[in-house]
């Protein structure tokens, strides 16, 4: 179910995000690998989508999955976050996209750890990070 509530234009957008987060949420773009700045993140807490703040993924469900992007097993809230099915680059993927702005995240795979099984494979631009406790 998609309940997409945010709606801006490309112009807004373009002047609320870095040139690199529009790149990756309004163009379905991908940060290169083992450069993003929350793959090595370790610390408890919720990442937040960069473009609409609504929690989209928490710490205790990411894992290290060595693909060079954060990697989680299940998102925050079963509705946080939409997938749709991605025929782009001659491969077929499942898009991951925020349910509330409908940015682009990353892709979903099913080669994840238990109990899901799942991977969900997430730009770290895409995100905000906020230290447990910050709320
Ligand atoms: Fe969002």
């Amino acid at each position: 179910m998609t309940k997409t509530e945010i709606v801006k234009t490309d112009a807004e957008w373009q002047q609320e995000l870095t040139p690199e987060q529009y790149r990756i949420l309004r163009q379905k773009g991908t940060e290169r690998p083992f450069t993003g700045e929350y793959y090595h993140n370790k610390a408890a807490g919720a990442y937040l989508c960069a473009a609409c703040g609504q929690e989209l993924f928490n710490s205790a469900s990411k894992y290290e999955s060595g693909s060079g992007w954060p990697s989680y097993w299940q998102p925050a809230a079963a509705d946080a976050v939409d997938t749709r099915r991605d025929l782009s680059h001659a491969m077929i993927r499942t898009e991951v996209t925020c349910s509330r702005c409908g940015g682009h995240l990353g892709h979903l795979f099913d080669d994840g750890p238990q109990p899901t099984g799942l991977r969900y494979c997430i730009n770290s631009a895409a995100m905000k990070f906020q230290p447990a406790g910050d709320a």
